[in-house]
């Protein structure tokens, strides 16, 4: 995916830790699909809520409960929208100390890439897989461009 500004590498670390996955109204109708369960049993199974939002639990271990030794992302197919996003988060869009963190955080990230260039990658990566979010009660706040907000 966008070849000389971020190439995922797969190493898990962006699954790891608590409470970060929003799943959307959006998310969870096609996470359920694919997982084969009611709307509800997803819910039951995988989310809690965080306000006016739901976010995906994580397991034992403190990672996502969808993570799959071994095999990484057991949805991927159907992962939720700030999975797929990631790294085009607002924040690495507008500032380039955040990218920089970014950077050390994830090894797709490409260490040499303007903040600029990266920019540009990331807004046409959100429209072409029509990734940007709107609803602040229900959406991650990541996704909503800035002057939605
Ligand atoms: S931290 Fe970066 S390289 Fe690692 S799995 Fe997540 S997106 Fe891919
Ligand atoms: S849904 Fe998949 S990509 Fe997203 S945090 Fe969970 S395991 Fe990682």
């Amino acid at each position: 995916m966008t070849a000389g500004v971020f190439s995922c590498r797969m190493c898990g670390a962006c699954c790891e830790g608590a409470g970060g996955i929003v799943v959307s109204p959006e998310d969870a109708l096609r996470l359920s699909r694919f997982l084969d369960l009611s709307l509800e049993e997803f819910h039951d199974r995988y989310t809690e809520p965080s306000g006016t939002k739901r976010r995906l639990v994580s397991d034992g271990r403190g990672r996502c409960v969808l993570f799959r030794d071994g095999a990484g992302c057991g949805v991927h197919e159907a992962k939720p929208a700030v999975c797929k996003a990631w790294p085009f988060f607002r924040g690495n869009l507008m500032d380039p100390v955040s990218l920089s963190m970014a950077k050390d955080f994830c090894p797709g990230i490409d260490r040499d890439v303007p903040h600029d260039v990266f920019a540009r990658a990331g807004r046409d990566v959100l429209a072409r897989e029509g990734l940007a979010a709107r609803d602040p009660a229900t959406e991650a706040n990541t996704l909503i461009p800035d002057r939605e907000r």
